[in-house]
């Protein structure tokens, strides 16, 4: 880029959320560094990593939160939710708890987040299709009942990953910008 510029024209704060191991932290792994880890510890210290990608010729950098660890139930404190205008709402498509407990964590988010926060609903671990136990048709039912989008991924085998940020950003940006 000439004279090194790496000029930054938004930075859209985006937060991770659902229940613990659903996989936030190797999606985010995922779109942030192109990493995956069958045995991630459970998530400590860094409050979240950004990307910069380039949406209608202008640079945005997207700063991607993640839990650390604080998924008991309203243990998320207002701090991680403060600012942000997108959200991706994790299940595991193997778990049919954290599909369950979704509402609770959309009910907190928008208890604390922006009034136009883009949400897109996530089940992930896609590549584990036997052990399947919440169906696409339920999910997306839910999404649109709710007015959120919803993608299946796998930050395993890098399914939809990127896809789900990418729409979530430029839905902020068409917002925002
Ligand atoms: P978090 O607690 O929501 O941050 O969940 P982690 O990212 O730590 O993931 C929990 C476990 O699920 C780890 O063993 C991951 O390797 C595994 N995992 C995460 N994403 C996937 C996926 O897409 N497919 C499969 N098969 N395993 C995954
Ligand atoms: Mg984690």
């Amino acid at each position: 880029m000439k004279g090194g510029g790496d000029k930054v024209d938004y930075v859209f704060k985006v937060v991770l959320i659902g229940d613990s191991a659903v996989g936030k932290s190797q999606i985010l792994a995922r779109f942030a560094r192109n990493e995956f880890s069958l045995d991630s510890k459970a998530t400590i210290g860094v409050e979240f990593q950004t990307r910069t990608l380039v949406i209608d010729h202008k640079s945005v950098k997207a700063q991607i939160w993640d839990t650390a660890g604080q998924e008991r139930y309203r243990a998320v404190t207002s701090a991680y939710y403060r600012g942000a205008l997108g959200a991706l709402l994790v299940y595991d498509i193997t778990k049919r708890q954290s599909f369950d407990h979704i509402p609770r964590w959309l009910e907190e988010l928008r208890g604390h987040a922006d009034k136009n926060i883009v949400i897109m609903l996530v089940g992930n671990k896609s590549d584990l299709e036997e052990e399947r136990a919440v169906s696409s048709e339920d999910a997306k039912e839910f999404a649109e009942k709710e007015n959120l989008f919803f993608l299946e991924t796998s930050a395993l085998q890098a399914t939809n990953v990127e896809n789900a940020f990418q729409t979530v950003l430029t839905e902020i940006f068409k917002i925002h910008s």
